[in-house]
């Protein structure tokens, strides 16, 4: 998933930017997202990092070559494939890191099993958590406390227990497994016993985010977290500037139709990189944007070309079919407000640039994050409250007239809109002070790499 990948990519960078050693492992494909910042800050900036490829087994999980992810997956049998194809590599994986003989592993959170090579290593073991603090005191407390017996209907809330902040929820917004033993149960149990055989967690989080939940979840899990988020902030100030401008060539029309819109009066509309909505979806999508009047780009998904639902898009809006460039659009002055399903690195960007949401949570952690994001008043939710199980989605679609109200809400000039609009720019002016020099962000960056640095010199004394 990109949503692990980038970030994971961007704490390798800057470890190396730091003075480590660093290696990405990764398959051929999935390599290429990365390949090229990877080799400018090797060239431009000195640092000693590099990439080695494996071999995705495709042919093994009958997959066609280049398909190593789920951005490229457009139904559950190729996500299915493509998770198989990783078990498959584990062993090619595992006798890799021998080879390189590390001073310590920083895994992604779903490779569970780099804590038993990591102990057989006898180096330190950190688990990358891409989403919230809050998400993951939910996983535990929810499962253990199990607030929602507690409400008569779906349509109650209950308030996930011993958090410092209030969030409530729905019963039909928390995931199925924290209900019931599903197939992912399995796959949650062990992300979680890992976790805690680990030398710590890596966040990309910040109190200035989740003030206190951070603390909590290490006081009530025993392990030591280092919440160094935003990640992309500390990356931005590296990237050359090359590279938004290559970007901005690449995607000139989108850039020249933004030039010529009013500042903070465009709706950025994007679902990451997964979500596939229904064919009724996209419709009432399309209708209700359109009557909201309001300039939008819109981006959806080269599979997403169906049904006819193109001729209701309105005149005022810019269509990306396809992958957009979605950093850079929400650094334009012309965006006001971003339509978003709540993942975690998407919220990340946009509170980066101090841009506003309309929050429509969908699956995985997104409802927890559009809670937060309430809580804080930095969004406006568009009303949905169906958790699905993956990201195609099986709830039933929202209507035009929703979607209508939400944008109008937020990109009007009302008290409400302007109050999350001044909320919003103060967040970003808090989150680049956590990523600078003296920062909460920094101070932890600094103190992992240490931390790191230290395991080393034990391993090597
Ligand atoms: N993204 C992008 N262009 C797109 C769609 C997504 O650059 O057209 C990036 C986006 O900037 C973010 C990531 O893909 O970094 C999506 O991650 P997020 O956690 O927001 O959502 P997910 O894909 O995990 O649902």
């Amino acid at each position: 998933m990109t949503s692990h990948i980038t970030p994971l990519v961007h704490i390798a960078r800057l470890f190396a930017l730091h003075g480590l050693k660093v290696t990405i492992i990764a398959p051929q494909h999935n390599a290429l997202l990365f390949q090229s910042s990877v080799d400018r800050d090797r060239l431009f900036l000195g640092s000693n990092i590099t990439v080695r490829t494996i071999q995705f087994p495709s042919e093994e999980v009958g997959l066609p070559v280049g398909i190593e992810n789920f951005i490229a997956s457009p139904s559950m049998e190729i996500v299915g494939k493509v998770h198989y194809g990783f078990i498959l590599l584990q062993k090619i994986m595992e006798q890799l890191i021998r080879e390189i003989n590390p001073n310590c592993i920083v895994s992604d959170m779903f490779f569970p099993w780099t804590v038993d090579l990591a102990e057989e290593l006898q180096i330190p073991r950190f688990s990358f958590q891409p989403a919230t603090s809050i998400h993951q005191c939910a996983w535990v407390f929810i499962r253990e406390f199990k607030p929602y017996k507690n409400v008569a209907s779906d349509s109650e809330k209950f308030l996930i227990p011993g958090l410092p902040l209030d969030i409530k929820m729905k019963v039909s917004e928390i995931e199925d497994f924290l209900k019931e033993e599903t197939e992912y149960t399995k796959t949650v149990d062990d992300v979680l016993q890992a976790e805690v055989r680990s030398h710590g967690i890596i966040h990309n989080t910040c109190s200035e985010l989740e003030p206190g939940v951070a603390q909590l979840y290490e006081k009530a899990r025993g392990v030591k977290g280092w919440h160094i988020g935003p990640l992309a902030l500390f990356i931005n100030k590296y990237e050359a500037e090359i590279s938004s401008k290559q970007i901005s060539n690449w995607y000139g029309d989108c850039f020249n139709w933004l030039e010529n819109q009013q500042p903070n009066s465009v709706l950025f509309v994007c679902f990451g990189s997964m979500i596939r909505f229904s064919d009724d979806q996209l419709k009432e999508m399309a209708v209700g944007l359109k009557a909201a009047n309001c300039p939008t780009i819109w981006v959806f998904r080269e599979q997403d070309n169906r049904n006819g639902f193109k001729e209701l898009i309105g005149e005022k809006m810019f269509i990306i079919q396809g992958w957009a460039p979605q950093l850079l659009i929400l650094k334009h002055r012309a965006i006001g407000g971003f339509l978003t399903h709540c993942g975690w690195n998407s919220i990340l960007e946009s509170l980066a640039v101090g841009v506003p949401l309309i929050t429509w949570p969908l699956f995985s952690d997104n409802f927890y994050t559009d809670k937060l994001l309430e809580t804080l008043g930095l969004a406006i939710g568009i009303g949905a409250d169906v958790w699905n199980p993956g990201f195609i989605l099986s709830c039933p679609p929202l209507s035009g007239e929703k979607i209508e109200l939400a944008v109008k809400r937020l990109m009007n000039n009302s008290e409400e809109s302007r109050k999350i609009r001044e909320n919003a720019k103060l967040m970003a002016k808090k989150l680049k002070s956590a990523t600078e020099e003296g920062g909460s962000s920094h101070s932890q960056l600094i103190g992992l790499i240490e931390e790191i640095k230290r395991c080393a010199f034990k391993k090597s004394s």
